[in-house]
C-alpha cells in the first residue's frame, strides 16, 4: 500500500480562492497588522509571506518593523494603538520576541476580537468550550485538510504527539470537538509507540526529524506531520520518516507542502472572520 498524499498547497489555494471571493463582495477590505521586533531572518520570511497572502486575497496589510531594542512599553503602546484602529481587524505579533520582552503580556494585550492567532486566554477558553470563531491557525489548517479529503474524525482514535499551546493542545481540542477520541502524548509519555500505534489519525508536532518511524504507526492510519525541521543534510523535513511511513499509512502530509501552506491561509481566514464580526457590530457589512 502507498499512502495518498494530503496536498496542503491544493487545499490552501482553494481556501484562498474562497476568501478572495468573499472579500470581493465586501464594502470594506479586511485589514491585518503585523508587528515584528528585531531582525530574526526566519521571522522576516514568515512576515513577508503573510503580507503576500494578504495581497493575494485583497486585504489591507501593514507591517510595523520595530528595532530589537524596543521596550515593553513601546510595544504595548503600539498594540494599544492598533487595538483602537477601525481599519485594523486582525493584529499579529510575530514570535519569538527578543528575550527582554514578555510574550504572554504582549499576546494578552491584543483585544480578543482582533486576536487572529487565537493566543489570548479568552480565545483559548472559547476553543476549550468548542464555541470559538477565531481558531489557532495550524490546527485549524489541519482540520481543513481532513475536511477537504473527507476524512471523518468522529469516533476515530486520534493521537497528538506534542502539547504546546500553539499546536498540540489546540489540535487535541479541535479533534475532540469533531468527536474524535483523543490522546495527547509528550516527552514524559511512557511507551510512546504503543500509544501512537492505536491511532487512526496521528498528528506529530514534536520538532524532531525522523521521530515517527514506521513501527510507531498502525497500518491504514492517517498521518499528519506538523514538524518543520532540517535533516542532517540541511533539507527541510518533518517529524515523520516519510518514505517508510507512507508505505503503510492511508493518507499522509508531506513536508514541505502539507500542513505548512495551510497556516497562513487560516490566518487569512481568521482575519476575514474577525473583520466580518467587527463590521457586523458597526453595521457596515454589505
Ligand atoms: P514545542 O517545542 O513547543 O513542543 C514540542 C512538543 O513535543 C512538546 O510538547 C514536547 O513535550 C514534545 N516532545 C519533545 N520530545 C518528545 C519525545 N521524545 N516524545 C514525545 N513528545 C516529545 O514545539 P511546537 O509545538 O511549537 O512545534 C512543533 C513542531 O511543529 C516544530 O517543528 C515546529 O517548527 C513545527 N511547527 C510547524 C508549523 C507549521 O505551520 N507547519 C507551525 C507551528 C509549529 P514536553 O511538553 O513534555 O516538553
Amino acid at each position: 500500500m502507498s499512502a495518498t498524499i494530503l496536498d496542503g498547497k491544493l487545499v490552501s489555494s482553494a481556501k484562498r480562492e474562497e476568501i478572495k471571493h468573499t472579500v470581493s463582495g465586501m464594502n470594506e477590505k479586511p485589514g491585518l497588522a503585523v508587528i515584528i521586533v528585531g531582525d530574526d531572518p526566519a521571522s522576516k520570511i514568515y512576515v513577508r509571506n503573510k503580507r503576500r497572502g494578504c495581497e493575494e486575497v485583497g486585504f489591507n496589510s501593514w507591517v510595523y518593523e520595530m528595532p530589537a531594542t524596543t521596550t515593553q512599553k513601546e510595544l504595548d503602546d503600539k498594540i494599544d494603538e492598533l487595538n483602537e484602529k477601525n481599519d485594523v481587524h486582525g493584529i499579529l505579533v510575530q514570535l519569538p520576541l527578543p528575550a527582554h520582552l514578555c510574550e504572554s503580556e504582549v499576546t494578552e494585550r491584543i483585544v480578543p476580537e482582533k486576536d487572529v492567532d487565537a493566543f489570548t486566554s479568552q480565545n483559548c477558553g472559547h476553543i476549550l468550550k468548542g464555541d470559538a470563531h477565531l481558531l489557532p491557525c495550524t490546527p485549524a489548517g489541519i482540520m481543513e485538510i481532513l475536511k477537504y479529503y473527507k476524512i471523518d474524525v468522529s469516533g476515530k482514535e486520534c493521537v497528538v504527539v506534542g502539547r504546546s499551546n500553539i499546536v498540540g493542545k489546540p489540535m487535541a481540542q479541535l479533534l475532540l470537538a469533531a468527536d474524535g477520541t483523543v490522546t495527547i502524548c509528550h516527552s514524559r509519555t511512557k511507551n510512546l509507540a504503543d500509544v501512537t500505534k492505536r491511532a487512526d489519525i496521528l498528528v506529530s508536532a514534536v520538532g524532531k526529524a525522523h521521530f515517527i518511524t514506521r513501527d510507531m504507526v498502525k497500518s491504514g492510519a492517517v498521518v499528519i506531520d506538523v514538524g518543520m525541521n532540517r535533516d542532517e543534510n540541511g533539507k527541510q523535513t518533518g517529524d515523520v520518516d516519510f518514505d517508510a511511513v507512507s508505505e503503510i499509512a492511508s493518507y499522509i502530509t508531506p513536508v514541505p507542502g502539507g500542513v505548512g501552506p495551510m497556516t497562513i491561509s487560516m490566518l487569512l481566514q481568521n482575519t476575514l472572520a474577525a473583520a466580518m464580526n467587527i463590521m457586523n457590530w458597526r453595521g457596515s457589512l454589505q
